[in-house]
């Protein structure tokens, strides 16, 4: 297993209320040129967590911080007018939570922080360093 000191909370930038799936990401990453789905995790509009690159392999999901990171994404991030948004559903929250505290607990010592700690973005559309500074 690669060393983990990271974990990178993201958003999928897709309107409120419209659900996709790994495979959908996955495809979308493809058309781009990547080699697989870019985030280890997807948390669904149900709560439902995907997997996706499988974490032994680096992701392609925040760069320059890609090699000893996890990346984890929810569905959503963007209002109906396609600004960015907290779209977190309840139940996404709280898979989301369950998901961050248990990566915390495997890589203990690493640290959680949204995309937008390390890029000029707005993802993941909240602040997941504060939110999630006790897990
Ligand atoms: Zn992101």
């Amino acid at each position: 297993m690669r060393e983990i000191n990271l974990i990178v909370v993201h958003c999928t930038a897709t309107p409120v209320g419209r659900d996709c799936s790994v495979a959908d990401i996955r495809a979308w990453h493809l058309a781009r040129g990547f080699s697989d789905v870019g985030y280890h995790y997807v948390v669904r509009i149900d709560g439902t967590i995907e997997t996706g690159r499988p974490l032994e392999k680096v992701g392609a999901h925040a760069r320059g911080y890609n090699a000893n990171s996890v990346g984890v994404a929810y569905v959503g991030g963007l209002d109906a007018a396609g600004k960015p948004a907290d779209t977190r559903t309840p139940a996404q929250r709280k898979a989301l939570k369950a998901l961050l505290a248990k990566l915390r607990g495997r890589f203990s010592g690493a640290r959680i922080i949204g995309h937008r700690d390390v890029a000029a973005k707005a993802c993941p559309c909240f602040d997941a360093t504060s939110e999630y500074a006790a897990l």
